[in-house]
């Protein structure tokens, strides 16, 4: 018998319509879409296609205009989105949105401040979680424009971890990366997916990200 699947995320027959959209005009229309922990996924599509839409829904900035989202049993309709925000997902930008002038440790811990993370020692838990991505403890008192794209994509992603999060979703994290720091940029993802469990969701326009994930969703099938 089949291993029953850890599904955190069920996307179910979401449509959206922004309000100054045409009648029966949907930026995203009836997408069905599973994700389990433990795997990373990648969402394509064409430029227009609906991934940011999707995205908003998903990472609750947005409300479906029909069909439903269920995070962990529960439905976003039901939840106190910025609870769930600051809880329960991790965001990781294209353009990193760091703030250049602060340290990379710095970043973190404002990040664990805003979400009210009351712990001692939270130098020493951000220089844990840059380790996590590859960044050694002499980064962490770099200023982030002292850093590459690929270190800034680094903080990031390892500020999006500060409290734990269950689900990461990034939106382009690679848009703004060669080659090769796109590929070690996946791996750190991928490596999140299968030894820390975590759900990772990345929307691309990247092919390379295509073949690294685990299972792609296509939103030019869907429409
Ligand atoms: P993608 O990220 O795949 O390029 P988007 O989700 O940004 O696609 O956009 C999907 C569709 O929704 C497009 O037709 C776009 O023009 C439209 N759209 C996106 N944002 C808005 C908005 N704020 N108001 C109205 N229409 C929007
Ligand atoms: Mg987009």
């Amino acid at each position: 018998m089949e291993k029953k699947k850890d599904i955190l995320l069920k996307v179910i027959k979401a449509s959206y319509r922004y309000s100054d959209a045409e009648e029966g005009e949907y930026a995203l229309k009836d997408v069905s879409f599973d994700f389990e922990l433990g795997k990373i996924y990648a969402i394509k599509g064409r430029s227009g296609s609906g991934k940011t839409t999707l995205l908003s829904l998903i990472s609750g900035l947005e409300r479906a205009t029909d069909g439903e989202i269920i995070f962990d049993g529960k439905n976003l309709k039901d939840m106190n989105l910025d609870k769930y925000r600051s809880q329960e997902i991790g965001i990781v930008f294209q353009s990193y949105n760091l703030l250049p002038y602060m340290t990379a440790s710095e970043n973190i811990i404002l990040s664990m401040d805003i979400n009210g993370d009351k712990s001692k020692n939270k130098e020493e838990k951000a220089i844990k979680l840059m380790e996590k991505v590859g960044l050694k403890e002499s980064y962490a008192s770099r200023k982030v424009l002292r850093l590459s794209g690929g270190e800034q994509q680094r903080v990031a992603i390892a500020r999006s971890l500060s409290y734990n999060p269950k689900m990461i979703i990034a939106d382009e994290p690679t848009g703004n990366l060669d080659k090769q720091t796109e590929k070690e940029i996946i791996e750190i993802f991928k490596k999140l997916a299968h030894e820390e469990n975590k759900c990772v969701i990345i929307v691309t326009h990247s092919d390379n990200v295509s073949k690294l994930v685990d299972k792609v969703y296509d939103l030019d099938k869907v429409k």
